[in-house]
């Protein structure tokens, strides 16, 4: 069904409640230590400025118990009006006599900011008063925060029922179509390259991708519950036990599908998971005992290069091994590299991965570099996210 996008409304003088994720990781000193979600939310709030809206924005801030001053979003607040080039009024809630009164005296292209979400146990329990409440703010509903459209919480989908008119913001909107689209009919050969640390995460991913890909391309320390699946000797790496019958069927899975599923065919090892153990490269599949598989060696790595050179699509999700200490980072790092070069669309899953690609400094070389980690694997999986789900129709 269709989504009603932005600029399909016309929005001048209109109170405009945008839902955006201003999520972000906080410094030491209480600032803002990567804008990426903030900047990610401009084109929806410059279009609403521009088009003369009076604009409210909304986000929730990390998972405070109540009211909590750390996680104020004061300091969202302040690089967003740095962002914008323009004053932003912060609010000193979300709900509440003095938020009406702030939004009745907002003229057309002021923003308003309301304060975290979440200092009301009442948004992540999509209550039906406080989601009437939010409503009532405002004539347009648009919901602009991937990162958080897997939850059914009042500002992300509650609010829907009772809103007057409702859209997706341009970061929704880029989101469920090269999301959507790399499944959907991607230019093949498509090539899904899978890393992380647990399968037990990623089997509705991998079953689903099974279905869809070409070749799937298995890195992270989930790699060595298939290789325990196959037989193969993993040391002291990472392995869930009670996932390697699952591991089994997946690769039988694989085989009748013809997809090619390729497994790490040499690894770099380490005692123990720590920066300062010895760095050793596997001349092949099995890892000795003492040892375990803290990333994929260089021939995997050349190996899953090749396929993604190759390839018409890519969808990358999950680092390739303990890719936050540099001794172990470069399969990872070599995985990013590998689809900057590619000419095929790219797609980069949230999470840790696009970590990896931003510190990279590679984002501009990305077809795609999605927001949200568990809201796109979500969507890769085949889910019906309610954030979007309430957008349709
Ligand atoms: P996930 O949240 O499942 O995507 O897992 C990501 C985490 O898995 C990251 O913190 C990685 O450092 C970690 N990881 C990936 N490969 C390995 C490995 N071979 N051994 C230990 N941890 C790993």
């Amino acid at each position: 069904m269709a989504i009603r996008t932005l600029d399909a409304l016309e929005l001048a003088g209109k109170r405009v409640f945008i839902r955006v994720d201003f999520n972000v990781p906080l410094d030491e000193h209480g600032g803002v230590a990567d804008d990426q979600r903030i900047r990610a939310a401009l084109p929806t709030i410059q279009h609403a400025v521009r088009a003369r809206a009076r604009v409210i924005l909304a986000s929730h801030l990390g998972r405070p118990k109540g009211r909590e001053e750390k996680y104020t979003l004061e300091p969202a607040g302040e690089r967003l009006s740095a962002l914008l080039q323009q004053d932003v009024i912060l609010a000193d809630d979300c709900v509440g006599d003095g938020v009406r009164k702030l939004v009745k005296e907002l003229q057309e292209g002021q923003v308003l900011l309301l304060e975290n979400l979440r200092f009301h146990p009442e948004e992540e329990k999509n209550d039906e008063a406080f989601a009437k409440e939010l409503a009532g703010l405002c004539d347009v509903w648009v919901n602009d925060a991937f990162g958080t459209a897997h939850r059914a919480h009042a500002s992300t989908a509650g609010m829907a029922r009772f809103v007057r008119e409702k859209a997706a913001g341009f970061l929704i909107q880029k989101e469920v179509e090269y999301l959507g689209r790399a499944l959907a009919s991607p230019k093949r050969p498509f090539v899904a390259l899978l890393g992380g640390a647990k399968v037990s995460d990623k089997i509705k991913v991998i079953e689903n991708l099974l279905a869809k890909a070409d070749a799937v391309c298995i890195g992270g320390a989930m790699a060595y519950t298939f290789l325990e699946a196959q037989g193969v000797p993993v040391g002291r790496s990472r392995v869930e036990k009670d996932k390697v019958e699952l591991a089994r069927a997946l690769l039988e899975k694989a085989r009748a599908r013809q997809v090619d599923f390729l497994l790490p065919v040499d690894h770099v090892c380490g005692a123990e998971p720590k920066e300062t153990a010895k760095r050793e490269v596997t001349p092949g599949r099995e890892i000795p005992e003492g040892l375990m598989g803290l990333d994929i060696g260089p021939k995997t790595l050349d190996a899953y290069r090749q396929r993604v050179l190759a390839a018409g699509t890519v969808f990358w999700n999950g680092p390739m091994g303990l890719f936050e200490q540099k001794p172990w980072a470069e399969g990872t790092l070599g995985i990013a590299r590998a689809m900057a070069e590619s000419p095929a669309t790219t797609v980069v899953g949230g999470g840790d991965s696009a970590a990896a690609v931003e510190e990279a400094g590679l984002v501009p070389k990305m077809t795609h570099v999605s927001t949200g980690g568990g809201a796109s694997l979500e969507f890769i999986e085949g889910r019906v996210l309610p954030g979007i789900q309430v957008l349709e129709g």
